[in-house]
C-alpha cells in the first residue's frame, strides 16, 4: 500500500449497528467540560481496605501465574457459599461455579458458549448496552421487549409474543439497571413459565444483588423450576466498589456450565489470580458476617436520598429506583427534545454528565424521554452536581437555544 492509501478497515458487519459504547463517550464529554460525571456507573470512591489487602498479599506471596481456568477452587466454594443468600440452593463449586473477567465477560461466554448461529434471546429492554452487542457477536438474534416506564412492569402479552421455537434464552437484570427496578414474584413467574414452555435457558444478571432498597435482593432461581435451566451473573464490582478489579462468575446446572466454560477458556482463558484470592476472602467474609453488607445499605440509601433530593430539587421528576445505583428522570417533561439532547447540553451547560438511556433501546424502538444518573458517589461528588443543576436549571436549560 502506499504512502497515501488510507486503510479503510473499521468493525464487522456483525459490530458496525453498535457503534461506541455510550459509558465511552459520556465519560469522555465528562472529562473534556470539567463536568460531574454521574453518567458511567462506577463509585468515586475507593473499595474496602479488609479486600485490598487480601489482594496484596497474594501478591506479594506470588499468587502471579494462571488459575484454574473455571476460578481458584477457594473462590469456586466461596461465590457458591455467598450466593445461597439469594438463590436459596448450593450450587457444587466445581460443576457450576465458573469465575469470569467481570460480569460482562460472563455475559458474553454464555452467549459465545450456548447460542448457534440464528438463535433467539428475549432481552427487556432497556437492557444494559452489551448484551445485545454479545448476541450479535455470538451470531444469534435479540428480540427486544420494550418495558414501559415509569413503572417498567413485565406483561405477560408482549413477552409471550417475543418468544418462538427459535428461543434459546432470555436474560434478564435485577436489581435493573437503569431503571432501578427489582422484578417482583409475579413478573419472575411470567418470565419462568414462558421459559419452560419454550425450553429456553434463563440468564439471570444479578450484579447489583447487594444494593437494595424496596426489599433484600431473591433471585429467579427461587421460583420452582427455574434453577434447572438458570444461570446467575454475578461479581465482585458492585458489591465491593472494585468495578476495576473485573472479577465476576456464572452459577449453572453442569451441562450448561460446560457450554460456557467452553466458551470462557478461549475467551480470558482465567481470571486475575490474585484477585480471585481477595475475592475468596471478601466473599467468605460476607458469609460468617453481614456487617460489611449492612454498612453497604445503609450508606447506598443515604446517597439515594440524596441523589432524589438533588434531581428532583433541580426539577425533575424521578423513578425512584427499588434497587442498582441508578436514578431515571424524565428529559421530555423537564421541557427537552429528547434525553440524548438533554445529555449533552448539561454535559455543556451545566457540567455534569448522565447517560441518554435511549442506548439501552433497539434504535429503532427506543424510548427517547429518559436520563440515567448514577449515585455511587461521594457526597461532596452529589453536592458539586446540585450547586450546578441549581445554577443552571434543567427546565431552563431546555427552554433556553441551545
Ligand atoms: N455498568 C456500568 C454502567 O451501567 C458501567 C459499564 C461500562 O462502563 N461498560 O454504567
Amino acid at each position: 500500500m502506499s504512502a497515501t492509501q488510507q486503510s479503510m478497515h473499521g468493525p464487522s458487519a456483525r459490530l458496525a449497528p453498535f457503534g461506541e459504547s455510550i459509558f465511552t463517550t459520556m465519560s469522555r464529554l465528562a472529562t473534556e467540560h470539567k463536568a460531574v460525571n454521574l453518567g458511567q456507573g462506577f463509585p468515586d470512591f475507593d473499595g474496602p481496605d479488609f479486600v485490598k489487602e487480601a489482594a496484596q498479599r497474594a501478591i506479594a506471596d506470588g499468587h502471579g501465574q494462571y488459575a484454574r481456568a473455571f476460578g481458584l477452587p477457594e473462590t469456586n466454594r466461596a461465590i457458591a457459599e455467598a450466593a445461597q443468600r439469594t438463590c436459596g440452593f448450593q450450587a457444587d463449586p466445581e460443576r457450576e461455579v465458573t469465575v469470569t473477567a467481570g460480569c460482562t465477560e460472563a455475559i458474553a461466554a454464555c452467549l459465545l458458549g450456548l447460542l448457534s448461529p440464528g438463535d433467539e434471546v428475549v432481552l427487556l429492554d432497556p437492557s444494559y448496552d452489551s448484551y445485545a452487542a454479545c448476541v450479535a457477536m455470538a451470531g444469534g438474534v435479540a428480540r427486544r421487549v420494550r418495558l414501559e416506564g415509569p413503572d417498567f412492569r413485565i406483561r405477560r402479552a408482549d413477552l409471550e409474543a417475543a418468544f418462538s421455537s427459535r428461543t434459546k434464552a432470555i436474560l434478564l437484570n435485577s436489581p435493573h439497571n437503569p431503571t432501578g427496578r427489582m422484578f417482583g414474584d409475579d413478573e419472575y413467574a411470567i418470565v419462568a413459565d414462558l421459559a419452560e414452555r419454550h425450553d429456553a435457558i434463563i440468564l439471570s444478571d444479578e450484579v447489583y444483588d447487594a444494593i437494595t432498597y424496596a426489599r433484600p435482593h431473591q433471585s429467579i432461581t427461587r421460583i420452582p423450576g427455574v434453577r434447572e435451566r438458570a444461570v446467575i451473573l454475578g461479581s465482585l464490582g458492585k458489591t465491593f466498589s472494585l468495578t476495576g478489579w473485573k472479577i465476576g462468575w456464572t452459577i449453572a446446572p453442569p451441562s450448561i456450565t460446560a457450554a460456557i466454560r467452553c466458551a470462557h477458556q478461549f475467551l480470558t482463558f482465567c481470571a486475575a489470580t490474585p484477585l480471585q484470592r481477595a475475592a475468596a476472602d471478601a466473599l467468605s467474609t460476607v458469609c460468617r458476617d453481614d456487617a460489611y453488607l449492612r454498612q453497604l445499605h445503609t450508606e447506598y440509601t443515604a446517597r439515594r436520598t440524596m441523589m432524589l433530593e438533588v434531581l428532583s430539587d433541580a426539577g425533575f421528576q424521578c423513578v425512584e429506583p427499588e434497587g442498582s445505583y441508578f436514578i431515571l428522570v424524565d428529559a421530555v417533561e423537564a421541557g427537552f427534545p429528547d434525553d440524548v439532547t438533554a445529555a449533552r447540553r448539561l454535559v455543556v451547560e451545566a457540567g455534569v454528565a448522565a447517560i441518554p438511556a435511549s442506548s439501552f433501546y433497539e434504535p429503532a424502538n427506543a424510548d427517547r424521554r429518559w436520563l440515567r444518573f448514577a449515585f455511587c458517589k461521594r457526597e461532596s461528588t452529589m453536592l458539586e452536581a446540585r450547586r450546578r443543576l441549581l445554577a443552571n436549571p434543567p427546565r431552563r436549560l431546555a427552554e433556553r437555544p441551545a
